[in-house]
């Protein structure tokens, strides 16, 4: 078979500890066989980014900015702990987050479903894909613990000095009370990065707060997705025949759990955080959970939403077996080979990432699967296999397929 051409780069992001090993693995057996890969490597191993003071990072997030499509490996986000064990310069920050930042964007969650590994929720047939919008609110608040009889009150100072002001409490004795705010910028760049994505997926997209009660602040948020929408989005949804769906996050919460699933639920940074891990501990695994980071204006950066699996890499090392899924790794280069496909018109592209997704799904379903799968799923007669021979047998499925 002759090798699929590429006409525009993938900006690939490599990572540490044992999803590096399995991203030489997946490329090597799944990827180089059957594509002429055209990726523009950046190395965000720890080490590189501390040999280039971290601007290897801020260099991967200019390349996405000029090709509109990336790759992602996990990688640590160092704590003490890795200042000592790499030697480091600086306690570096987070990639995810200085990329997230550069691009604006919004990172959706999806979990990958398959046969034999079923949801706690039995009505969901399908994934819900969670965003949760990464800035403000409750995560950039300041905090006051009132030690007692006194006035509370919130102020606003605007550039020419005038005030504004409303009395939050008055207490009578001790209590606590706390300041958060949002900007119109930051929810006005959630809301467009949402929508992009719910016609990317060509999904409904849901959105709730708690309006009600909030009258301003969670308003804000409403009236803006609400004005967005309208103006920007509404024509393409109705052409796609999708939604976008508000209501109050309570009535959210409800209907999500009686829904089939096969939408995206955006939800503002709290929700998100607490809804986020209830739903992929419902469909399963960490290790079956893709992630995408989509900026306002349509760039994607395509990653699995686990870590860099500290545990498994250290066993690797001693020379020891592993049985580490690589399934939500693989589905971050067929995501991002599928978009660069779409993007460029490359149908062949587009048709591998169909093929691999598949040749995945079906040796999982055949009952071939790494350890942590095996201790969940309802087939029987299951085989575990190791990192390497499970990344062998999609190989045997997807040249079957091909
Ligand atoms: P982790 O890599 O997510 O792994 C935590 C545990 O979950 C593993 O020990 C393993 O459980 C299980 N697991 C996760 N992914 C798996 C997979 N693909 N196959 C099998 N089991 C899997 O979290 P961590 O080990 O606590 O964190 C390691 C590093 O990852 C940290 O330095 C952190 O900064 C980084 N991190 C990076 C990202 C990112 O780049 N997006 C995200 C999160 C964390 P068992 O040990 O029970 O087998
Ligand atoms: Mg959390």
């Amino acid at each position: 078979m002759e090798k699929i051409k590429m006409t525009t780069p993938i900006v690939e992001m490599d990572g540490d500890e044992m999803t590096r090993i399995l991203w030489k693995m997946i490329k090597d057996e799944l990827l180089l066989p059957y594509i002429d890969l055209n990726t523009e490597y950046y190395d965000l191993g720890l080490e590189h980014r501390n040999e280039t003071d971290d601007q290897v990072t801020v260099d991967s997030a200019n390349a996405t900015k000029k090709y509109g499509v990336a790759v992602k490996c996990a990688t640590i986000t160092p704590n003490q702990a890795r200042m000592s064990e790499y030697n480091l310069k600086q306690m570096w920050k987070s990639p995810n987050g200085t990329i997230r930042a550069m691009l604006d964007g919004t990172v959706f969650r999806t979990p990958i479903i398959v046969k034999g590994i079923e949801p706690c929720v039995r009505n969901w047939e399908k994934p819900i894909t969670l965003a949760r919008h990464a800035y403000g609110d409750v995560y950039k608040n300041v905090e006051i613990v009132v030690p007692g009889e006194g006035t509370a009150k919130l102020v606003f100072t605007d550039k020419n000095g005038n005030t504004t002001e409303e009395v939050i409490h008055e207490f009578k004795g001790a209590g606590v009370i706390q300041g958060m705010h949002n900007t119109n910028k930051s929810i006005e760049s959630f809301a467009r990065a949402c929508f992009t994505y719910a016609i990317a997926l060509k999904q409904d997209i849901w959105f709730a707060t708690k309006d009600t009660i909030s009258k301003k602040y969670d308003h804000t948020f409403k009236d803006i997705f609400n004005e967005i929408f309208e103006k920007e989005y509404k024509e393409k949804f109705d052409e796609l025949g999708i939604e976008y769906f508000y209501t109050l996050i309570d009535d959210a919460v409800a209907r999500v759990m009686k829904s089939k699933g096969g939408f995206i639920w955006a939800c503002k940074n709290y929700d998100g955080d607490v809804m986020s891990d209830m739903v992929s501990s419902a469909f399963g695994s960490l290790a079956m959970m893709t992630s995408v980071l989509v900026s306002p204006d349509g760039l994607y950066e395509y990653e699995a939403a686990h870590g860099t699996v500290q545990r498994h890499y250290y066993k690797h090392l001693k020379g020891e077996e592993t049985s580490t899924n690589s399934v939500a790794t693989i589905f971050a280069w067929t995501g991002a080979l599928r978009k660069r496909g779409e993007l460029d018109g490359n149908s062949d592209l587009i048709r591998f990432a169909d093929a691999l997704e598949k040749a995945t799904l079906s040796t999982i379903e055949s009952g071939k699967m790494t350890k942590d799968l095996a201790l969940i799923t309802s087939l029987k007669d299951v085989t575990v296999l190791n990192s390497q021979d499970f990344i062998k047998a999609i190989r045997e499925k997807l040249d079957e397929i091909l």
